[in-house]
């Protein structure tokens, strides 16, 4: 695997793989990778000639100073992580080379920014657009992979790749969880043996909520169900729990086979999100 720290010279690798006619694949992440993440290199592996793993920090996407601060960083296993999961080329810059000056463009999705993951992390999706944005423009790769556990992301992105005109195809890949149930995610590792056994309560929540909206319970009651779920084990704080529509993620009172269960809550003070769609068994 090669490493780069450089746009200019990782754009120098790429042109060549392209003059070759290879086709590229981009797995965006912040790194601390799990199975998750592999899954997504192993993907485009299986689809493309070349794939190219980013692991960077996106500060314009934390909208609070202490998350960006304590979110877990592991460059040495993520590298040979990606190493044994054959990816070919590492993109690791640091802000200097990403935000050479301070950033001043924000981008805005209408409703879709303003709602869930927006409501509750302002500016979270502008910052989120504007880092995809430059690695899609320094990367220009054919299929770029992004995982369901964003699921409002994966949305924001597909906005983004269609209004802006990028000329490339997104793919979005399932929910890599751990045994127990809970999506796995880097911010897990922050977690300490008590509360990561209590944050296993968003996707049993999920699990649940789904099972009691097909039983025909209302809506509002499943959401009360919930909130007293989670309320009941000390240090969990539920900040939202929908049902949503999964094009437009507006809020629907009962379950189709196009609508999703999204949770977002802390454990202590790590922020954990998950979703369920309703159409899957
Ligand atoms: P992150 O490093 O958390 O920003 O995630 C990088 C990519 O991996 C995003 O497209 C995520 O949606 C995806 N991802 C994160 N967690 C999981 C998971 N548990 N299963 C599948 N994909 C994931």
């Amino acid at each position: 695997m090669q490493i780069f720290t450089k746009i200019e010279a990782l754009k120098a690798f790429l042109k060549q793989k392209r003059a070759n006619k290879q086709t590229i694949g981009l797995v965006p992440t912040m790194g601390a990778l799990h199975a998750g993440h592999l899954f997504l290199v192993e993907s485009s592996k299986a689809e493309n000639q070349v794939t190219v793993g980013t692991v960077y920090v996106n500060p314009t996407q934390f909208n609070n100073a202490s998350d960006l601060d304590k979110y877990p960083r592991s460059i040495d296993s993520d590298m040979e992580l990606l190493e044994k999961g054959g990816c070919d080329a590492l993109f690791y810059p640091d802000n200097q080379e990403m935000y050479a000056k301070t950033s001043t463009v924000k981008i805005e999705f209408g409703d879709l920014d303003k709602i869930l993951e927006g409501k509750f992390r302002p500016g979270h999706f502008s910052g989120v657009a504007l880092v995809v944005s430059k690695l899609f423009n320094i990367v220009q790769p054919d299929v770029a992979y992004f995982g369901q556990k964003d699921f409002q992301q994966f949305k924001i992105i597909e906005k983004l790749v269609a209004e802006l005109k990028f000329n490339l195809q997104l793919k979005q890949m399932p929910i890599f969880r751990e045994p127990d149930g809970l999506a796995m995610s880097s911010r897990n590792t922050r977690l300490n043996e008590e509360a990561r056994k209590k944050a296993v309560v968003f996707f049993q929540s999920l699990t649940e909520a789904k099972k009691l909206l097909k039983q025909g319970e209302k809506i509002a009651r499943v959401r009360e169900i919930v909130k007293q779920k989670c309320e009941a084990i000390e240090g969990v704080k539920l900040e939202y729990f929908e049902l949503t529509n999964t094009e437009n993620l507006k809020p629907v009172e009962s379950v189709t086979d196009k609508t999703v269960l999204l949770i977002a809550g802390f454990v202590g003070e790590v922020r954990l999100i998950d979703n369920l769609l309703t159409n899957e068994n």
